[in-house]
């Protein structure tokens, strides 16, 4: 038996997980680490924290497979996107913390960039809408405040990367100075159709081009495992962004094949085949993967809260005492007697786009109980996710056939069905929830040759399919009534 260990480096943890050769779980091992903020809205990682759990859950992983390390083909990284590190080139020392994308520190750079007129600019080269979350302006930050920091980077002294990059640099010989396609369209830096890193971009943030990595394929041999590290050295042969290699995993592999994460918030990205489509919403164009030199597309949209709601109920409301506990509560009422929940608590992304909207319920009668307000919470993940589908098929002008679905909220069955009855698409959930980590260990099989792209597309397996069993009319009734709800929520937290 052959074995492919994917790595994947979270926001909050490292994980490592041993698949075998018919794409099961031989062993998973996860560690959590320290988040540190400095300030209000700052958000930062120690780039020793990050290498360290990640080098143990490898190590620890591999042990609880019991496996021989010569029996591993492979290793796959996929990773938390956008946050930015800096190093030295000689002696790899990090000059700074690593700054996470949560991390809004950079909002006043952006804000330059945008009053500069580079905002159509960047949306065309990069698909991105300008914003801190995304790496560029975090360069530029660390570049203009630790101290001589750009006039080293000038002299090639100095290594940018993202937590790809920085893994890829420290666990492989010869230190390899690489990122992938997909980690590179999340910089602002990485023009999306001409594949390089774009010089007008760079020069308007101020970033030396000597910093930047090479750009490779996802599904490609970067380097060799430093034999110190298993015993053995072992070709790392992927590297994908953390919602890329979920798309893969998934089996998106074809145009308008789509996939939603319900975590605290909720990613879907469409997979728009070779053509980047330029979305009306305000949805993201990125790179799904680049595979032999050719990229695949897709959309991307997020839903603040997703999850976030349940948690919400159970924490500062106290209606629930675990989050898989609201399944049970929403099936106890035969629907939510008129209440909807507005999520809006950070306000409301793609595709309605109004920063200053906020939390709402409305409906709310005599009669409104407990499982009702629970009930409307799970059904608002599940209009959110669908107000973003519906924009993406508008744009990518196909409609999604049927979404898969992963995530720790895509456990809950009453939310899965009602998702299904409100797109009136099949939803499809595989049995290995861990579609993330099983993404990257499908691109770095592939590379090795231990899969055939045939083999690849049978490897995610579903484990539940649920039909829509909701008549039209009630749908679009409903549907109706959220989009009323939505207009209640608008515009509150605007001065005056
Ligand atoms: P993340 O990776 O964003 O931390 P996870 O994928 O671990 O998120 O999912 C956790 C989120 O899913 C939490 O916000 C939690 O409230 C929600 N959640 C977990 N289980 C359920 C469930 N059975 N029903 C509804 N929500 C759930």
């Amino acid at each position: 038996m052959k074995y492919v260990v994917a790595l994947d480096q979270g926001t909050t943890s490292s994980r490592a997980v041993v698949f075998d050769e018919h794409g099961g779980i031989a062993a998973a091992y996860n560690l959590e680490f320290t988040q540190h903020y400095p300030h209000l809205g700052w958000v930062e990682h120690r780039p020793e924290d990050i290498l360290d759990s990640q080098l143990r859950a490898l190590k620890l992983a591999v042990d609880k497979a019991g496996i021989d390390v010569a029996d591993i083909a492979a290793i796959g990284i996929t990773n938390q996107r956008e946050t930015t590190l800096l190093w030295e080139r000689e002696t790899g020392r990090p000059l700074a913390n690593a700054i996470v994308w949560q991390c809004r520190r950079t909002a006043p750079l952006v804000e330059r960039l945008k009053a500069d007129g580079l905002g159509a600019l960047l949306r065309d080269r990069t698909g991105l809408v300008p914003d801190a979350y995304f790496s560029g302006t975090k360069l530029q930050w660390l570049l203009d405040t630790i101290p001589g920091a750009r006039a080293r980077a000038e002299r090639g002294e100095l290594c940018f990367g993202t937590v790809d990059s920085f893994l890829v640099w420290n666990l492989c010989k010869n230190h390899p100075h690489v990122t992938d396609a997909t980690n590179a369209a999340r910089t602002m830096l990485f023009d999306i159709h001409r594949q390089c890193w774009d010089p007008e971009l760079l020069r308007a943030m101020n970033i030396p081009a000597s910093l930047m990595p090479e750009v490779v394929d996802s599904s490609h041999v970067v380097g060799m495992l430093r034999r110190n590290i298993l015993g053995r050295e072992i070709p790392v042969a992927a590297l994908a962004g953390d919602q890329h290699a979920a798309l893969f995993g998934q089996g998106c592999l074809l145009p308008g094949d789509c996939k939603n994460t319900y975590g605290t918030g909720c990613f879907v990205l469409m997979n728009t085949g070779d053509a980047p489509v330029r979305s009306q919403n305000d949805l993201l164009t990125t790179i799904a993967w680049r595979l032999d030199g050719k990229p695949v597309y897709a959309l991307e949209g997020s839903v603040f809260m997703g999850g976030a709601a349940v948690q919400w109920l159970r924490d500062e409301m106290g209606l629930i005492r675990t989050a898989a506990e609201s399944e049970a509560v929403a099936r106890s009422v035969p629907d939510n007697g008129g209440a909807f929940f507005v999520p809006a608590f950070t306000g409301l992304g793609a595709p309605h786009w109004d920063m200053y909207s906020r939390g709402t319920i409305v409906g709310l009668t005599r009669g409104t109980g407990r499982a009702h307000i629970v009930r409307a919470a799970l059904e608002a993940i599940a209009y959110q996710s669908a107000d973003v589908i519906r924009a993406m098929s508008a744009d990518a002008g196909a409609r999604a056939e049927t979404l898969r679905v992963d995530g720790g909220a895509s456990a809950n069955n009453f939310l899965m069905q009602f998702q299904s009855d409100i797109l009136n698409i099949d939803v499809l959930r595989p049995q290995v929830i861990e579609t993330t980590a099983l993404g990257a260990a499908m691109l770095a099989g592939r590379a090795v040759g231990l899969w055939t792209d045939r083999d690849i597309a049978a490897l995610p397996q579903s484990d539940r399919r649920f039909q829509p069993r909701m008549d039209a009319e009630r749908r679009d009734a409903l549907l109706h009534q959220w989009q009323r709800a939505i207009a209640r929520s608008r515009d509150w937290a605007r001065e005056g």
